[in-house]
């Protein structure tokens, strides 16, 4: 576990994790560097600014979350950039607490389509092995770069970047 970072993550963000919300049980979620990188990348997309209610932070602020679609758990889409959206602490939270309705509205940003090809990649289990995450973690790195170069020559709004999944 060495040099290895844990996050605590309430388990209400999850949907997956509902049954546990009500019991007010936290989860540790083993943050990796392809995480880290992803994470950033998703942020920056959306130029730091929650996908639900609008709301603009400053570059790198923890108060806005890479939210996911499906659960991180699944990792051949855990770093996929259909399958995560830049939601705020409170829209976040709101994510993970009304499944019914966040699934619509997730429908509604992706479409139908995405949601199933989300589906149909996650329930094909491919691995995700030690070296793929650490060409994941570089992969984002390098397109981080690319969306700030992007930014500091004028670009604004949503930047797309290229997904390794
Ligand atoms: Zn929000």
């Amino acid at each position: 576990m060495t040099g290895k970072r844990l996050r605590l993550i309430y388990s209400g963000l999850c949907r997956e994790n509902m049954p546990y919300l009500q019991q007010g049980i936290y989860m540790a979620v083993k943050i990796k560097p392809a995480d880290t990188a992803f994470s950033k990348c998703v942020r920056e997309r959306s130029n730091w600014t929650c996908e639900k209610c609008g709301k603009q932070y400053e570059e790198n602020s923890t108060g806005l979350h890479c939210s996911h679609v499906f659960s991180r758990r699944y990792r051949n889409i855990r770093w996929c950039g259909d399958n995560a959206q830049a939601l705020c602490f409170s829209c976040h939270q709101w994510y993970g607490s009304n499944p019914a309705d966040s699934g619509k509205w997730v429908e509604g940003i992706l479409g139908q389509g995405v949601i199933d090809l989300l589906r149909e990649k996650r329930n094909l289990r491919i691995k995700v092995s030690k070296q793929d995450e650490k060409d994941i973690a570089k992969h984002y790195r390098e397109e981080l770069k690319k969306l700030k170069q992007r930014r500091n020559e004028g670009e604004r709004g949503r930047l797309e970047f290229e997904s390794w999944q």
